[in-house]
This record gives C-alpha cells, sequence and structure tokens, in this order.
C-alpha cells in the first residue's frame, strides 16, 4: 500500500493546530512553518507535498538539494538543514532561502562572502547543540552569545534565529525540558543590539518531538517521516 503524502501532510498541519492551542508560556496565535523534509525522497514525492500545500521544503545535503531545485525552482522556500561543508558553499548560497545550520565563524565567513559575490544577504540560523551530544553539530551555550555578534557582523548575512535538534528519545516528553530551555535562550538573544540580525525564528522539532516543540515555543519544524514515511537508505 503506499503512503499518502497529502493526507499525511494535512494530518502534520492539523497536529500543528492542537500543539498550538495546547501552548501555555508561549502566545498561542504565534505562527508556526511547516518545512517538509525531502531527503532521501524524490522530485515526485517532493511535487505531491506541494500539491497538498507545501510552501517549504528542508534538504540535508547541497547536492540533492541543488538536483531538485534545478527540477522545482524557486516555486517554494529552500531551507538547508544539515551540517554544511563549506565546499558546499558556494553551491547551497545560489538557492537556499535559509540556512539553519551555522555554527562555527568560518562557516559564517564562508558564506557571507560567497553570498557578497553573487551579491546576495543570505538569511541563517545559528544551530544549538543544547545536550552537547557528540554526535551533533552545533555551538555550545556558551559560546552562542560570542558566535552570534560574530555573525550579525557579517554584512552579506542576515541572523534571523537558533535551530536546535533534540536527542532521540523514545519519549518525546523527555525533549521538553531542551525546548522551554531552547526558547528561554530564543526570548533572551532577541533583546541583544544587533547591527542587522533580525530575529524572529526558532527552527526545533522533527517528526518524533515537533508537537512538543510547537507548544514550547517553535516557529519552524522540520518534519520528513511523518509527511513522507521512512527513508530507503
Ligand atoms: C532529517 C532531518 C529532519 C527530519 O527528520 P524526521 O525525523 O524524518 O522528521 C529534521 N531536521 C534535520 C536537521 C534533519 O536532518
Amino acid at each position: 500500500m503506499s503512503h499518502d503524502i497529502a493526507k499525511a501532510y494535512q494530518d502534520v498541519l492539523a497536529e500543528i493546530a492542537a500543539a498550538k492551542a495546547r501552548r501555555t508560556e508561549v502566545p498561542r496565535e504565534a505562527e508556526v512553518t511547516l518545512v517538509a523534509v525531502t531527503k532521501n525522497h524524490d522530485v515526485a514525492a517532493m511535487q505531491t507535498a506541494i500539491a497538498a500545500g507545501a510552501v517549504h521544503v528542508g534538504e540535508n545535503r547541497v547536492q540533492e538539494a541543488a538536483k531538485k531545485y534545478a527540477e522545482i525552482g524557486a516555486a517554494v522556500k529552500w531551507h538547508i538543514i544539515g551540517h554544511l561543508q563549506t565546499n558546499k558553499v558556494r553551491q547551497a548560497v545560489k538557492f537556499a532561502d535559509l540556512i539553519h545550520s551555522v555554527d562555527t565563524l568560518h562557516l559564517a565567513e564562508t558564506i557571507d562572502s560567497e553570498a557578497a559575490r553573487i551579491g546576495k544577504v543570505q538569511d541563517v540560523l545559528v544551530q544549538v547543540n543544547l545536550a552537547k551530544e557528540d554526535s551533533k553539530s552545533g555551538v555550545y551555550a556558551e559560546d552562542l552569545e560570542d558566535l552570534l555578534f560574530k555573525v550579525d557582523s557579517l554584512p552579506n548575512l542576515r541572523l534571523r534565529g537558533l535551530m536546535c535538534m533534540a536527542p532521540h528519545y523514545e519519549d518525546a516528553e523527555l525533549c521538553r525540558p531542551l525546548f522551554k530551555n531552547m526558547y528561554k535562550i530564543y526570548k533572551k538573544i532577541q533583546e541583544f543590539d544587533y547591527q542587522r540580525a533580525n530575529i524572529n525564528y526558532l527552527s526545533m522539532g522533527m517528526t518524533n518531538d515537533y508537537q512538543i516543540a510547537v507548544e514550547e515555543g517553535a516557529n519552524i519544524v522540520r518534519v520528513g517521516t511523518a509527511i513522507f514515511g521512512p527513508r530507503q537508505y
């Protein structure tokens, strides 16, 4: 039996709306953007999601994203969500609407110079590794402020907020304290005195934990499996 992508997409939207209604410490009306994570799924699957209403797509590998971009183009917003190698930055900057995964000054500077080369200001998020997992990228919380100001000083970058990945727990409830903590950090860094940053995105929550992330203040969620079914590697 084939997986019904259009129905699954609508179900995820309904889950997001229900999670917003359960918010207690976060304004209920604050919008949530659903990024449909299409990695390891083909262009046909992507087209089905777009026909069902998807307007944001996320990819973690630049080459795969670029191939799909060549077919689909700017009809949707392109999110680069995975760890970005500096040798892939030139390609990514050509089509990325938002890069979620800035975690070092070196990467930020590379994006800045490639963006400058093509006359673009690139929107970026800084990825935070709050749980200090070795398997994940992201800046540690204690180094965040320093990196934010350095990113803010780069003229062809526009800092838009923060991204994080929670550890994978069987019981997604265990992610809640981390999401709460991320929201607190997000609210705090919004108040800093920047040159050009415009902080209004908090990207957190995946298939396993997006409802909880939305309850705790995520305004971008990145959902793959719940929309497209399991990935074949
Ligand atoms: C793959 C991926 C997702 C989506 O994962 P699912 O569990 O399939 O929803 C979200 N964020 C990042 C950074 C990813 O690499």
